[in-house]
């Protein structure tokens, strides 16, 4: 299991800084999440590790490598907002789309990829759904079918950005508990997330973040008050303790 590190990683974006000399090294075979507030930085720090965009500054490795000779090994889920849901295409085909960075040039799937397409709808329960359009699919469905894809693309890093945006509590536990499951099985996770109650629950480390890292780790060393006030200023991290927000310590 490779890891993935950051080296002074800086973002801006028309002049204005979004990420400032960023640090970090995720941990393999791990659920981590990236916290921090509104416009902290977090969806730009994952399209910064998958040089999705432009940086002022940084390298990405994966292992010993540049992340760029493995960039099929890391799958991106993005926020759903970003994706059109009226391209007209079926669940198996969005997982058959995993296979391609597989396939050789002008070589189509076949047989083969469907199958492994298949296999991966029926991990995360949703082989009955096999034939719908995508359009039909509630927002949890459609995040279970991405997952399936990240895994159809055999990656063994799956980074996601805020998955339970916007899905009712049910489907988001069948999702965490379906990455849960494959990060027990040898995945790395990568999660941007919002919500605070369920940090200690989910994670085993977690990034804070406000426009540059204020601190990274496992989740017990790392999810304390103190850090919580740097992440977010005193009185917010105060009204989320008296709101029931479980910090480590
Ligand atoms: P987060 O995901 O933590 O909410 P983002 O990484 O999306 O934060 O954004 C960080 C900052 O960069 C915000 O101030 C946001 O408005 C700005 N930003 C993000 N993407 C763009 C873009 N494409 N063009 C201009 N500004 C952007
Ligand atoms: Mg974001």
């Amino acid at each position: 299991m490779k890891t993935i590190r950051v080296e002074n990683l800086s973002v801006a974006y028309r002049g204005k800084i979004a990420l400032q000399h960023v640090n970090l090294e995720l941990s393999a075979g791990k659920l981590t999440g990236i916290v921090g507030p509104n416009g902290a930085g977090k969806s730009t720090l994952m399209k910064g590790i998958l040089q999705l965009i432009k940086t002022q500054s940084g390298k990405i490795f994966y292992g010993e490598e540049p992340i760029n000779n493995q960039r099929q090994k890391i799958a991106y889920v993005e926020q759903r907002q970003d994706i059109d849901l009226s391209f007209p295409i079926d669940v198996l085909g969005v997982v058959v789309f995993g296979t391609y960075p597989h396939l050789k040039i002008f070589q189509r799937p076949g047989k083969q990829e469907k199958k492994l397409a298949a296999e991966c709808l029926e991990k995360v329960g949703l082989s009955e759904f096999s034939d719908r359009q995508i359009s039909e699919l509630s927002g949890g469905q459609l995040q279970r079918v991405f997952i399936a894809r990240a895994l159809a693309q055999q990656a063994e890093w799956i980074l996601l950005d805020e998955p339970f945006a916007g899905i009712d509590a049910t489907s988001e536990k069948i999702i965490i508990d379906l990455l849960k499951e494959l990060r027990d099985e040898g995945k790395s996770i990568v999660i941007v997330h919002h919500d605070l109650h369920k940090v200690t629950d989910y994670f085993d480390e977690v990034i804070l973040l406000n426009k540059g890292l204020i601190a990274s780790g496992p989740v017990a060393q790392t999810y304390t008050t103190k850090n919580m006030e740097k992440t977010y200023g005193s009185e917010i991290a105060q009204t989320m303790r008296v709101g029931g927000v479980d910090f480590a310590t």
